[in-house]
């Protein structure tokens, strides 16, 4: 093992090394998937001292992990439920996330929750949220988030004008906090690659090497070359969220954990649209529904359906969309039109499956399970509570292994660009003085690299032309998306796009207008001549009008018919079964 200084990098070279890595030894730990549970696993293993590696089909965080809500919440509706250990848990990640593991990517957010009874529900909300409030205490930490207050309707209108008067009668105000979901993984997966994992992207498990009964490793198709090689490990992690079931089969067992999906739908409209200075929380027939700001947007969900179609391109339909907006609606003095929207994204949520057929009633707590020799199997849970998760898979490694492994330590390990980052925020008039940016444009890149600023800095100072914002998308630097191929593991002009930046749901032209200058920007990187630039634009050019004609569509199925129209540049294969 080689001890690395600086934080490591995830571009091109790194995924050769790592992959060859991975081939050349038997590892301790071989994890499948790179959204939050598999780069959380990753980090918690690597950690402990084990060697690790990690397979991702797609693009990290490109399943369930980049389309959430992206809130770091105990989740009312658990409260509501009383199922409180859910809730204290996931209350405690959460001030553990704020305060020391990433306080560069996780920030408090506050939500109206608009009353519309008078009498019983001030004292019934009022209490949740106390009860709430206090299950945020108690792991030797702060909660991290202010505590909750009530308001009077003229109060809660003096924060939020967009409400529509008749629409409530008073309401109270709480907080959480919020995160850039995508970038929460490739950080992580950055900080474990830091601590010796290796990691690649684009690269598919398609069998199992096999001893017996027992699992000894994966077989893996590197998807970029089209070539297949064999991982040995001692212990096989499968953290494939709704593809759980895929892999079981794979294994050619009967699985003990089952995994559905259910869609959630989200919208993102500009800020102005919707005059708060708050986010907002309604109440639902079935669930809630989240107003949240979201940089210069908001963004507005979610829904709550089973879905059994594509689960690499969960679509949004006209049904899902018209949802959103209607219930949103139903508090606004100004309604929403779908004029509004600028960008839509649907996810699937890992539900194990019970015998309820509600989706929003299937438990959201997670599994761990050892179905045969030498494969650990862990699934459901929700992103707040990725490191509790992640822990208890590796406790089920360590098991597996015959050897001690230390305790997990993962709750004193803060991601690559938090140490440092307080000191460099307090400093950021200075920082921009010195960079010639914008103090608004440091504080951005604060909040996106945390204490890694500086290496975006350096891109800047040996080609001052990355200094400009894209044209198109202003919200981003040039250097940003020279960045993400360097040292953030983008290999494609769509995980620039729509996982690195949110620039496909952030501009009503959903990235088009910048598709070609950002193809241009990482070609050098990744090597492209000018055929793979133009084939890159050609695929993500289809990819969005692909979606923008599913979003018409009225049915799911029919949604989903012409999402498919529109291939993946790197197609993942049809495993075959054992
Ligand atoms: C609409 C919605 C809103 C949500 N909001 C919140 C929220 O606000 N807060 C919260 O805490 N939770 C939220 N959740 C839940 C949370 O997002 C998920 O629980 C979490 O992201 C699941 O992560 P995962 O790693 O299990 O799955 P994924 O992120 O889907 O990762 C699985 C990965 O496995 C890869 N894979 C599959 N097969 C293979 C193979 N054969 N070889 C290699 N790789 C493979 C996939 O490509 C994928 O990247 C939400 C979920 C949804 C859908």
């Amino acid at each position: 093992m080689t001890v690395r200084t600086g934080t490591a990098r995830l571009g091109p070279e790194e995924r050769g090394t790592a992959l060859a890595q991975m081939a050349a030894r038997e590892l301790d730990v071989v994890v499948i998937g790179g959204g939050v549970v598999g780069a959380g696993v990753a980090l918690d293993a690597v950690t402990r001292g084990l060697s690790v590696g990690l397979l991702e089909a797609r693009d990290f965080a490109s399943g369930t992990s980049s389309r959430s809500s992206k809130l770091i919440h105990g989740g009312l509706r658990y409260l509501e439920q009383l199922n409180f250990d859910l809730v204290r848990e996931a209350l405690q990640e959460r001030a553990l996330l704020l305060q020391r593991i990433a306080p560069h990517l996780v920030r408090p957010v506050p939500f109206l929750f608009p009353l519309t009874h008078t009498g019983w529900e001030r004292p019934y909300v009022g209490a949740g949220l106390a009860l709430y409030d206090s299950l945020g205490f108690s792991f030797g930490f702060t909660r991290g988030v202010p505590g909750h207050r009530h308001l009077s309707r003229r109060r809660a209108l003096r924060l939020a004008p967009a409400l529509r008067r008749s629409a409530f009668t008073g309401a109270v105000q709480y907080w959480d906090a919020q995160v850039d979901d995508a970038r929460y993984v490739m950080t992580m997966l950055r900080t474990a690659a830091t601590y010796g994992a290796h990691v690649a992207s684009r690269t598919q498990v398609v069998g199992f090497l096999r001893e017996g009964e027992r699992v000894t490793g994966v077989r893996v198709r590197d998807l970029e070359a089209g070539t297949e090689l064999d991982v040995r490990a001692r212990q096989v992690v499968n953290a494939t969220g709704v593809w759980t079931d895929d892999i079981q089969e794979l294994v050619g067992g009967r699985g003990q954990i089952h995994v559905r999906a259910s869609k959630g739908v989200h919208l993102l409209v500009p800020r102005d649209r919707i005059h708060s200075l708050t986010g907002i929380i309604l109440r639902t027939e079935k669930s809630v529904l989240f107003v949240i700001p979201w940089g210069r947007h908001w963004i507005i969900g979610t829904t709550d359906t089973r879905w059994d179609l594509d689960r690499a391109h969960p679509a949004a339909s006209r049904a899902d969309i018209d949802y959103v907006l209607e219930h949103v609606n139903a508090v606004l003095s100004v309604p929403l039109t779908r004029d509004d929207v600028e960008g839509v994204y649907a996810g699937l949520r890992p539900l194990l499956s019970g015998e309820s057929e509600e989706t929003s009633k299937l438990s959201r707590e997670h599994m761990v399970a050892h179905p045969v020799p030498g494969l650990v199997m862990v699934a459901g849970g929700k992103y707040t509570t990725y490191r509790v998760m992640a822990k208890d898979a590796v406790d089920a490694v360590a098991h597996g292994l015959d050897q001690r492994v230390p305790r997990s330590c993962t709750d004193r390990i803060p991601l690559a660009g938090a140490e440092g980052y307080q000191a460099l925020w307090n400093a950021r008039q200075r920082l921009a003085a010195s960079s010639g940016l914008h103090v608004a444009r440091i504080e951005h890149l604060l909040q996106r690299y945390g204490s890694m600023i500086g290496e975006v800095l350096t891109l800047i100072e040996e080609d001052p032309s990355l200094a400009r914002p894209l044209a198109g998308a202003d919200d981003y630097l040039r250097a940003e998306i020279v960045y993400a191929a360097t040292h953030e593991g983008a290999r494609h002009l769509d995980d620039v796009l729509a996982r690195r930046t949110h620039i496909s749901i952030e501009t009503f032209h959903r990235g088009l207008a910048v598709a070609q200058e950002a193809a241009e920007l990482i070609a050098g990187p990744l090597g492209w001549g000018e055929e793979q630039v133009r084939r890159e634009v050609e695929y993500y050019t289809k990819r969005v009008e692909a979606e923008r004609l599913s979003q018409e569509q009225d049915t799911d199925q029919e949604a989903d018919a012409v999402r498919l129209g529109a291939p993946d540049v790197v197609p993942a294969v049809v495993p075959r079964s054992a």
